[in-house]
């Protein structure tokens, strides 16, 4: 890592890139501290989850491919979300580093970018994994509510989303619960999640290279655990 004269670490941006991997179950609270060390740190917050909606609302081919696999709560194919990442990451913003958000999301996605990153001759800062229970997780997914404008994540009762006026793109955020935020689909996305994703966290701590953070508190405090488990200012 670059040091500048007087020992401190440069200020992160091109020079001196973060780049990072958000790891835990659904509605834990991946993409809330996202947005928020994302903007601090300078980096793109990339959510391959936001990218297929984003792809499915233009109607593109991915989009339309990934529909049925993301209504129904289960993983789209690997090489589809692999692709999205390699062109995400060719993007001009991202030779500022990154913070990776659901993905990778199963063994297979964790060596496609372990491959992904050699071939670049990048290497990953951290990963840091999210835990919380059940109940807790069904809770937060249930009252989840998305803006259509400006992508914010809302919580009915725990982050209620602004009053008239507020969009950080004008006028009032458009509000509305994600399909895969039904309960079925919850619960899909749930048991996805313990048979695909536990073992790529399994293997990340094997390797040591997990921080983990309690994702069951409050999201200031979560928030509070995070920048210190980074070693950031608090
Ligand atoms: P959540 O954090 O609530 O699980 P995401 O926004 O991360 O939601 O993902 C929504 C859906 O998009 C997933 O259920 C899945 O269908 C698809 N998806 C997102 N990321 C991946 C990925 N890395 N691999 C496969 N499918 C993905
Ligand atoms: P993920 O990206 O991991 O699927 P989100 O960031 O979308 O999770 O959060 C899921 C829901 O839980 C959202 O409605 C969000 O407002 C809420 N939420 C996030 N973190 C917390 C927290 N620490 N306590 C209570 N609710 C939270």
């Amino acid at each position: 890592m670059l040091l500048v004269r007087d020992g401190r670490e440069p200020p992160r941006g091109i020079d001196n890139p973060m780049r990072l991997v958000f790891l835990g179950p659904p509605g834990v609270g991946k993409g809330t501290q996202a947005e928020g060390l994302a903007l601090q740190l300078e980096i793109p917050h990339i959510s391959t989850g936001a990218i297929l909606r984003d792809a499915l609302g233009r109607g593109t081919t991915t989009g339309l491919e990934a529909k049925k696999f993301m209504d129904a709560g289960d993983l789209v194919p690997d090489a589809v979300v692999l692709k999205l990442v390699e062109d995400r990451f060719a993007e001009q913003d991202a030779a500022s580093g990154w913070l990776l958000d659901g993905y990778p999301r199963n063994l297979e996605q964790g060596a496609a970018l372990d491959d992904l990153l050699s071939t670049l001759q990048l290497t990953l800062d951290h990963v840091v994994f999210f835990e919380c229970d059940s109940a807790e997780l069904v809770r937060r997914l249930g009252g989840r509510r998305v803006c259509r404008k400006c992508g914010n994540t809302f919580h009915i009762e725990f982050a209620p989303p602004p009053l008239q006026g507020t969009c950080s793109q004008g006028g009032e955020c458009e509000i509305y619960q994600r399909s895969d935020d039904s309960e079925d689909a919850i619960l899909k996305r749930l048991d996805v999640y313990q048979r695909e994703t536990g073992p790529l966290v399994e293997h990340f701590r094997s390797q040591a290279r997990l921080i983990v953070v309690d994702g069951g508190q409050s999201i200031d405090q979560v928030g509070v655990d995070l920048q210190g488990a980074l070693g950031l200012p608090k």
